[in-house]
C-alpha cells in the first residue's frame, strides 16, 4: 500500500501541508447519524477519514451527527463506538452535533441579526414553490422582508415552543435565482417538538444538516470535511455559511460512496429488513452491517485491505462482492486453524481395522506458517463419518474420491480402497466398506502408492456434532434497490441453510466467536456468538473458491 500513487484526497492535503494552510493540521471526523448500524459502506469513509489523519500525523474526531430527534438513538452510539474500535481505530474526541446547539442556535441569531436569515411562515409547499425550477429562478416569500427585531422575536418565540410543528422555519436570505437549488434560501431550522436522545426536551427547534454539519466542522476546526458525492452541490451553501459568520474554515471534499452488489446499503432499507423480520437483526451475518460482517468472521483487517484496494473515487460504481471475498480469504488463508467437518455425513467402515481400537494421529493447525503453529490429536478408529459427495456408485472418469474399487488418501492418516456399500431400501447409501493399507500412513508412508485425492473424516465415537449455518448473498440480483417494485421482493429465499447435525473435530470446542477456522475443503468459519456449549452453531464466512454461479 505504500507503494501506489496517491489519491486525489491525499494530494488535497500534501499541497495544503505544503503551504501551511490549517497551521499543517490534519483533522477529519467520521460523523454518523446514530439512526442505524454501519454498514461497509460506512466502513470506506472510517478508513478514509482516520487513515488519512494516520498518515499525516492528524487525528479524527468521532461525532455523532444527532440533529434529527425522531430516528435517533442511544443503542445505535454504543454500536457505532463498537465497530469502529473492532475496525482498529481510535478516536481523538467523542462529539454530538446536539452538543453545539447552543452554539448553532446563535450562529443563526447572528445571520438573522446581519439580515441574512428570516422567519417563514409559508407551508411547505408554498416554500417548494417558491424555489421556482431549474430553469426558472423563485419567487420571495412574503415573509422574506421582515424586519430584523420581528426575525429575532419570532425565532426566539419559535425555540420558546410557542409555536406547533411545521407553523414556521427559519430560511437563509441568499438569492432565489442561484442555479444551484440549494442557495434558493434554504431552510435552517424547523419546528420539531421531539424528545432528543441526548438533549430531550430542551429544544423544540432543530437545525438542518446543512445549518449544522458544516458548522460542527467548523467549530471542532475540522481541515478536512470528507463526505459522499451527492454533497457536491451543497458544498457552496457550506461555504457560503462558513463566510457569513466569519468561522473557522473547513472545507468539504466529496468522494464516491462505496456501492456493492447483491446487497442493499442504505440504513432505511436495513431497518425494513430487521423490522419486517426478513433476517435475524442488524448483525445477521448475511447484513452489509460492519457487525453482520464481524459476525459472519470477517475480520477488521480484511475490510480494511478491501477499502485499501477499492481506493477512493470521483465517479460512482459498483463494487463486486468477491472482491471482498477475496480479502477475507486472503486474510484467513494465513491465519485460519485447519479442522475437519462433515456437513453430510454417511459412515464409512474400514473392516481390516481391529474393532475398539482407536489411534492418536497428529495435524498441523496452519500450513501456511513455518512450523505450522503447533497441532493437534485427531483420534481415528474404525469407523468413519465421510462427506456424501465423497462417494460415487457410479463414479466418472477423474473422480478422484471414492466409489467401488477407488482409493484414497484420508487426511493426515491413511489410504483406503472402497470394497463395498450398503444401500438401504430407497436406494440411499448407508455405508460404505473399505480396507486400509498400514503402511500408508501420513508423514510416514512406505507404501509405494500414490492416490490423487484427500478428503476429511470425523472418527464416529469421537465426533462432536455442530450446527453449521451456510450464507449465500442476501439478494438475488445485482442492484434490488434499482430493480422495479419493492426492493425486498429480491431476496434470495435461499441465503441461509442450515445443518444441524454436522460431525467436527472435538477440538473444536474450544472454538470463540472471531477466530476463524478453515473447515478443510468446506470454506472459512468462526463460531456464532449464540453457540452454547451443549449446542456449538458455525458460521460459514466464506467458501474457499469463489464457486458462485448465478
Ligand atoms: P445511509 O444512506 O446508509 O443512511 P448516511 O450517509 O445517511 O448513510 P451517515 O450516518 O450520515 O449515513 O454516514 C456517516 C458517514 O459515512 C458520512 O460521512 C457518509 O458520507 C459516509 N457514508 C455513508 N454511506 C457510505 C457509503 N456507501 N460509502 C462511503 N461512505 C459512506
Ligand atoms: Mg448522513
Ligand atoms: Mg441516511
Amino acid at each position: 500500500s505504500e507503494e501506489r500513487s496517491l489519491n486525489f484526497i491525499e494530494e488535497i492535503v500534501e499541497e495544503d501541508l505544503r503551504t501551511g494552510k490549517h497551521n499543517r493540521r490534519v483533522l477529519t471526523r467520521f460523523p454518523p447519524e446514530p439512526n442505524g448500524y454501519l454498514h461497509i459502506g460506512h466502513a470506506k469513509s472510517i478508513c478514509l477519514n482516520f487513515g488519512l489523519a494516520q498518515k499525516y500525523g492528524g487525528a479524527t474526531n468521532l461525532r455523532f451527527d444527532d440533529t434529527n430527534p425522531v430516528t435517533e438513538d442511544t443503542e445505535y452510539v454504543e454500536s457505532i463506538k463498537e465497530d469502529v474500535r473492532w475496525l482498529g481505530f481510535n478516536w481523538a474526541n467523542e462529539l454530538y452535533a446536539s452538543d453545539y446547539f447552543d452554539i448553532i442556535y446563535s450562529f443563526a441569531l447572528t445571520l438573522i441579526r446581519k439580515g441574512l436569515a428570516y422567519v417563514d411562515d409559508s407551508t411547505p409547499e408554498e416554500i417548494a414553490a417558491q424555489k421556482g425550477t431549474p430553469t426558472e429562478p423563485g419567487t420571495p416569500s412574503p415573509y422574506r422582508d421582515r424586519s430584523i427585531e420581528e426575525n429575532v422575536q419570532l425565532f426566539e418565540e419559535m425555540k420558546d415552543g410557542k409555536y406547533p410543528d411545521g407553523a414556521k422555519v427559519l430560511r437563509a436570505k441568499i438569492d432565489l435565482a442561484s442555479p444551484n437549488m440549494h442557495m434558493r434560501d434554504p431552510i435552517m431550522y424547523r419546528i420539531k417538538h421531539a424528545h432528543h436522545h441526548r438533549t430531550g426536551d430542551k429544544w423544540c427547534i432543530y437545525p438542518m444538516y446543512d445549518f449544522a454539519h458544516g458548522q460542527s466542522d467548523s467549530i471542532e476546526e475540522i481541515t478536512h470535511s470528507l463526505c459522499t458525492l451527492e454533497f457536491i452541490p451543497h458544498r457552496p451553501l457550506y461555504e457560503w455559511f462558513i463566510e457569513q459568520l466569519e468561522i473557522f474554515p473547513s472545507r468539504q471534499y466529496e468522494f464516491a460512496r462505496l456501492n456493492l452488489n447483491y446487497t442493499v446499503m442504505s440504513k432505511r432499507k436495513l431497518l425494513q429488513l430487521v423490522n419486517e423480520g426478513h433476517v435475524e437483526g442488524w448483525d445477521d451475518p448475511r447484513m452489509p452491517t460492519i457487525s453482520g460482517l464481524r459476525r459472519r468472521g470477517y475480520t477488521p483487517a480484511a475490510i480494511r485491505d478491501f477499502c485499501e484496494r477499492i481506493g477512493v473515487a470521483k465517479r460512482e460504481n459498483i463494487i463486486d462482492v468477491s472482491l471482498l471475498e477475496f480479502c477475507i480469504r486472503e486474510d484467513l488463508n494465513k491465519t485460519a486453524w485447519r479442522r475437519m467437518a462433515v456437513l453430510d455425513p454417511v459412515k464409512l467402515v474400514i473392516t481390516n481395522y481391529p474393532e475398539g481400537q482407536t489411534e492418536t494421529l497428529h495435524g498441523e493447525n496452519n500450513p501456511e506458517v513455518e512450523g505450522g503453529e503447533g497441532g493437534r490429536d485427531i483420534p481415528f478408529s474404525r469407523e468413519l463419518y465421510i462427506e456424501r459427495e465423497d462417494f460415487m456408485e457410479v463414479p466418472p472418469k477423474k473422480f478422484f474420491r471414492l466409489g467401488p474399487g477407488l482409493m484414497v488418501r484420508l487426511k493426515h492418516a491413511y489410504i483406503v480402497k472402497c470394497e463395498d456399500f450398503v444401500k438401504d431400501e430407497a436406494g440411499n447409501v448407508t455405508e460404505i466398506q473399505c480396507t486400509y493399507i498400514p503402511e500408508s500412513k501420513s508423514g510416514q508412508d512406505t507404501s509405494g502408492i500414490n492416490v490423487k485425492g484427500t478428503i476429511h473424516w470425523i472418527s464416529v465415537p469421537h465426533a462432536k456434532t455442530a450446527e453449521v449455518r451456510l450464507y449465500d448473498r442476501l439478494f438475488r440480483v445485482e442492484d434490488p434497490a434499482n430493480e422495479d417494485g419493492d426492493f425486498k421482493e429480491y431476496l434470495n429465499p435461499d441465503s441461509l441453510q442450515i445443518i444441524q447435525n454436522a460431525y467436527i473435530e472435538d477440538d473444536l470446542t474450544t472454538a470463540v466467536p472471531g477466530k476463524g477456522y478453515q473447515f478443510i475443503r468446506k470454506g472459512y468459519f468462526t463460531l456464532d456468538k449464540h453457540s452454547t456449549p451443549e449446542k456449538l452453531v458455525f458460521n460459514r464466512t466464506v467458501t474457499l473458491k469463489d464457486g458462485w454461479v448465478k
